[in-house]
């Protein structure tokens, strides 16, 4: 797996935080907050997720992975999306 920071290195070494979604804005209803914390896709096909390249460098970015094979298709920093946190939780 790539790290957009350390370069190709051992699936062994990064964490996966689960499914990006775009967060929701400040005073957003419940059932948009409920969506965001609580509900996933969980579809066989390409899904956009969070990585923790844990055993390394300990920098969150994004990667697009094909479920049914497991194949990591790219990495990226979460801002080239136009992502302001810099993890899962927002932060
Ligand atoms: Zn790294």
């Amino acid at each position: 797996m790539n790290c957009p920071n350390c370069g190709p290195r051992s699936a062994y070494e990064f964490h996966c935080a689960g499914e990006y979604q775009k967060r929701p804005a400040q005073g957003a209803p419940e059932r948009d907050w409920a969506r965001y914390r609580y509900f996933r896709k969980n579809h066989p096909g390409e899904e956009l997720e969070w990585w923790l390249h844990s055993k390394g460098c300990r920098c969150w970015f994004l990667a697009r992975r094909v479920v049914a094979s497991n194949q990591v298709v790219c990495s990226f920093w979460p801002h080239e999306l136009g992502e302001p946190g810099t993890g899962p939780g927002g932060s």
